[in-house]
């Protein structure tokens, strides 16, 4: 399982901001949200410690707790308007006015669709125009992944027909693939952006359009970044990275994938498009 404690996230991404000058804003920013993931992940193992497990047959996203959830909203608007960014700090300010109903609807809006956020890069980059809806998915994102965690970790294990392209757990997508050493190859696994589960996936697969022809798919490496590979299909022209913990054991891969933007500007610059959006919005 390399999603890795939150105490190890949090190490990882202190300890990149020095390798990775470019990326340490960045990185303080995901430090101060997995602070805050981490005691909220706390609480509400404390709250639901005696909760039956969830039957593996259930969607994890039946379950949404808002009376546990909800009165936590406020203090985490606070936070992201103290540490974030100037859009996502202005669309958590503006949240924040709304009152209790609006952030009802950011959290449900979030859960219970397709939690697709394609277009956050875009908004990122500019001040919101349009009510700062993908801005609130973002917030609801990150608000909901310590909620989601949980989940997947109290429920009964599932056993998984095949390599779904989205995650076994929650229907999710992947936000970053892992590589492990396994005989005399590598094996593959993808890591869910919701709640962070951790699936086998076949090598020369993509996940988006599920093109398996070995030409179509390539990976690109760059030395100084020698253990982020980016995988890419030149059939749908989508891209997703795999964190190589053969060549470095001490990756955490959702921060290394933070950590890496070169690379997404590289596969950007070369027409591919992103499988998922990370929370930085790169
Ligand atoms: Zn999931
Ligand atoms: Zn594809």
């Amino acid at each position: 399982m390399n999603r890795g404690s939150w105490d190890a996230r949090i190490r990882r991404a202190n300890e990149l901001t020095s390798v990775y000058p470019f990326a340490a804003e960045g990185l303080r920013f995901y430090a101060r949200l997995a602070t805050f993931q981490k005691s909220f992940h706390e609480e509400i193992q404390k709250a639901l410690a005696h909760a039956p497990k969830i039957s593996a047959d259930r969607p994890l996203r039946d379950e949404l707790d808002l009376f546990l959830l909800l009165p936590n909203f406020p203090r985490f608007l606070s936070l992201i308007q103290e540490v974030a960014p100037e859009p996502l700090a202005q669309a958590a300010a503006e949240l924040a006015e709304k009152g209790p109903a609006a952030w009802q609807h950011a959290i449900e809006d979030f859960w219970y669709r397709d939690p697709e956020l394609a277009a956050i890069g875009e908004e990122f980059e500019t001040i919101p125009t349009d009510g700062s809806h993908n801005l609130n998915r973002l917030l609801a994102w990150i608000f909901l992944q310590p909620y989601a965690e949980h989940l997947a970790n109290s429920r009964e294990t599932a056993t998984v027909n095949g390599t779904p392209s989205t995650c076994p757990l929650c229907g999710s997508k992947p936000i970053v693939a892992v590589l492990r050493s396994e005989g005399d190859g590598a094996k593959k696994s993808l890591v869910c952006m919701l709640c962070a589960h951790e699936w086998a996936f076949r090598r020369i697969y993509c996940p988006a359009c599920g093109e398996e022809r070995e030409p179509q798919m390539a990976y690109y490496l760059t030395p100084e970044i020698a253990h982020v590979r980016v995988d890419v299909c030149d059939t749908c022209h989508t891209y997703l990275k795999s964190i190589d913990l053969t060549k470095m054991g001490l990756a955490v891969a959702v921060v290394d994938e933070l950590a890496t933007m070169p690379l997404d500007l590289w596969a950007r610059e070369h027409g591919y498009e992103k499988l998922q959006i990370n929370l930085l919005g790169t």
